[in-house]
């Protein structure tokens, strides 16, 4: 699309091993070489960031990981920092997941932290914000990405959503193979951008705003091309190269 570069993101979430990283990369970077006006990234887990950098450098193939510490260092076993990202070659970090919200019970507040940490890293955030089923239903979607998103607005300052990328994930499409129509998509994607030019027209503009939720290599065309979808963040597809690359070439 000609307002903004496209980005297809994936999300591998907890799966995969060396051996299978190696060659599910090694296709993806082999099927994106030729990839024009769109980028693309994996999100993989914290111990594979080092395959990711040794595979990945010197392609058009971006890396990140899934999560990052709201801390700069420190006794906080088990985490990890952005400075340790960094230092690994992410350019992306995933933050606020819905699945991070709602099994790790990470609050906006606490997202709009790890948002701001990671920036100030020089990473690009993926900030991801979405309803659940019951609060579509409930009319409450507009609400619920609302306050999600200016939690960051307040914490991290508008002209940060200038950096970032913005992953409208609905709760109910997320692995569930219920992708939201690309109407249905393109009204809360509207939505952000709209809320987004209220504050500052130039960030709304820039914004890359994907769309995440079963995107599948056979609907990505549909949904990638209204006119405030950007790209997609991309779960169960990702895992499979010739899915992912297809997502890929569509967001172009
Ligand atoms: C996700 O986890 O970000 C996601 C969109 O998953 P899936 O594509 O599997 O629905």
């Amino acid at each position: 699309k000609m307002a903004r570069a496209g980005l297809v993101a994936g999300n591998w979430k907890m799966h995969g091993n060396l051996e299978q990283n190696e060659a599910l990369l090694a296709k993806v970077v082999a099927g994106t070489r030729a990839l024009q006006n769109a980028g693309c990234a994996v999100c993989v887990p914290f111990p594979y960031l080092a395959q990711a950098g040794a595979l990945l450098s010197a392609t058009n193939v971006a890396w990140g990981a899934q999560n990052v510490s709201q801390h700069e260092q420190g006794a906080y076993t088990g985490e990890v920092s952005a400075s340790m990202l960094t230092d690994l070659g992410c350019r992306y970090v995933i933050v606020g997941h819905s699945e991070r919200r709602a099994y790790y019970d990470e609050t906006s507040e606490l997202v709009a932290d790890k948002f701001r940490i990671a920036q100030s890293h020089g990473l690009t955030p993926i900030l991801c914000v979405g309803e659940t089923l019951a609060q579509r239903e409930a009319s409450e979607t507009e609400r619920v990405v609302a306050e999600q998103l200016d939690a960051v607005i307040n914490t991290a300052g508008i002209e940060a959503i200038a950096r970032s990328v913005i992953a409208y994930e609905p709760v109910w499409a997320i692995g569930t193979g219920k992708t939201a129509t690309p109407e249905q998509a393109q009204e809360v994607h509207a939505f952000i951008r709209n809320r987004l030019a209220s504050n500052n027209e130039a960030v709304a503009a820039k914004v890359q705003i994907l769309y995440g939720g079963s995107v599948k290599a056979n609907n990505a065309n549909e949904l990638f091309a209204m006119s405030d979808i950007d790209g997609g963040l991309i779960g169960g597809a990702s895992l499979i190269a010739e899915d992912f690359i297809s997502i890929c070439l569509a967001a172009q």
